[in-house]
């Protein structure tokens, strides 16, 4: 019987998974519809449970019909050397203990290559087994100024894994800045480009997890073997490891076997390994012998072209004043610009009302709690220019056409004004002035509006749209 269900699993799965997860078990004793197998640890019988309790139903229903049972037997080994085999006895996915007795656990479904989804057509995609989401790809990984080499480097890792010397890629930045976004891309595409390579996604967290797990049940070196066996190894938040020597011990160990036998590994951090406390030195250096690269926080067009794309990808309009405003008052962390998108749409939605910039302003006070919104150079600029229907190369440009030169200095008191920079850098990000401009362009718009209605009338309505 287990033969066959072997050769079902077989054709179901790539060679490498079969050979690490199948060939190890043992059939060992069969009763009525029940059919126990044994496996070398707790942690080998977890992973079959987490990846391919499915597959296992589906093969052992094919071969005994709708009542069908699975037991695992867990081999133990005394880690001390004196081999004392006992066993352990686990019914199939039933986690609550139930006296460890052999539980009985009926199989369902009826017609398993169809209903099961896991089966259909493609068992073959192992991204069920390398944890990784899909939806995080390059595709929608937009490119900025804040992101282009992390991005760039994580492209030609996914070209050629284990094959530059991006090893280990080192992702780092801070909160919802797109390090984990990144990091299952790079997966992602690996598997596309070689679908025969295992690649495995986890948390720093899960992983320390699975290894205090392994401790407790006296297999650490599976745990060891099994992440030896990885062609990419992807570790998320590494600086989770921080003050737990046991891990970081245990993952040393893992990333020098990886990495000198030419596997890729990458980790992502909220810090710079200069910045992280309490890790081990030796793991802080092998961190740089690849390359460290920064996700920064995006710059306003970069915010602006991730609003749009997602508002495309859900087909979703918005005014156009308002992506700018979102984009203007969130900035410093991307998942906080989605939430507010989020909320905005579901808002409108559900009152069946148009997104309004007043909507908009309530949503943005829930997320930027507390901070006072401070607006951006490049954002007074965009909006000035805006205003006059002029571009932002045109306001920034060498010309002294009357209208231009006006909006310019616009652009500079409200800079001035409205955010803390110093006049010497408002005039270098305003067309590469020096300081003494700035001041000029502040008294003479303080001057002009005191004399000339219609100018009051520009810095008036510009005051209001850049305060909103
Ligand atoms: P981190 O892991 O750094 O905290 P995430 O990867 O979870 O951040 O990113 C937060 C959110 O922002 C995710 O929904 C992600 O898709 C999105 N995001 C981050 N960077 C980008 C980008 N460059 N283009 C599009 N979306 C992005
Ligand atoms: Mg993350």
């Amino acid at each position: 019987v287990w033969d066959s269900c072997l050769s079902f699993i077989e054709d179901n799965i790539t060679p490498q998974a079969f050979k690490t997860w199948f060939e190890p078990i043992k059939a060992v004793k069969l009763t009525d519809s029940a059919l126990s197998i044994q496996v070398p640890s707790k942690f080998f019988y977890e992973w079959l449970e987490e990846h391919y309790v499915n597959l296992l139903k589906v093969s052992l229903t094919r071969e005994l019909g709708e009542s069908a049972k699975l037991v695992y037997v867990i081999k133990m080994e005394n880690t001390y050397g004196n081999k004392k085999p006992f066993t352990e006895k686990i019914p199939s996915s039933n986690r609550t203990p139930v006296n460890s007795q052999e539980v009985d656990v009926p199989i369902k479904s009826k017609n398993p290559e169809l209903k099961n989804p896991f089966v259909i057509p493609g068992i073959r995609n192992v991204k069920i087994e390398s944890q990784l989401n899909p939806s995080y790809n390059f595709e929608n990984f937009l490119e900025g100024d804040s992101n282009r080499l992390a991005r760039s480097a994580g492209m030609a890792v996914a070209n050629k894994p284990g094959g530059t010397s991006f090893n280990p890629l080192l992702i780092f930045g801070g909160v919802g800045l797109g390090k984990t976004h990144l990091a299952h891309a790079i997966g992602v595409n690996i598997k596309d480009n070689y679908p025969e390579k295992t690649v495995l996604y986890i948390s720093a967290e899960k992983f320390t997890q699975q290894y205090i797990e392994s401790v407790k049940k006296n297999n650490r070196n599976d745990f060891i073997h099994f992440y030896q066996i990885i062609d990419v190894l992807i570790v998320d938040d590494i600086q989770l490891l921080s003050g737990k020597a046991g891990t970081q011990d245990v993952f040393f160990h893992i990333f020098n076997h990886l990495h000198q036998n030419g596997k890729q590994v990458i980790l992502t951090s909220d810090k710079a390994p200069v910045d992280m406390q309490d890790i081990e030195q030796r793991l802080l250096s092998r961190f740089k012998w690849g390359l460290s690269a920064e996700l920064h926080q995006p710059d306003f067009e970069t915010r602006i072209s991730i609003i749009k794309n997602k508002l495309y990808r859900d087909g979703v309009e918005m005014p156009e004043e308002i992506v700018e405003f979102l984009a203007n008052n969130i900035k410093t962390n991307i998942r906080e610009l989605e939430g507010a998108i989020i909320s905005l749409i579901a808002h409108s939605s559900f009152n069946k009302k148009d997104i309004t910039i007043d909507l908009a302003k309530a949503i943005v006070d829930n997320y930027v709690k507390n901070t006072k919104r401070e607006v951006s150079i490049d954002y007074i600029q965009k909006v000035v220019s805006d205003y006059f229907q002029m571009d932002v190369e045109t306001l920034q440009s060498k010309t002294r056409k009357r209208h231009i030169v006006q909006a310019r200095q616009l652009a500079m008191f409200f800079a001035k004004k409205l955010t803390k920079a110093s006049l010497a850098s408002i005039g270098t990000q305003i067309g590469k002035r020096d300081h003494a401009t700035v001041l000029h362009a502040c008294k003479t718009v303080d001057n002009l509006s005191s004399t000339d209605k219609q100018f009051r009338k520009y810095v008036e309505d510009l005051g209001k749209k850049l305060t909103l």
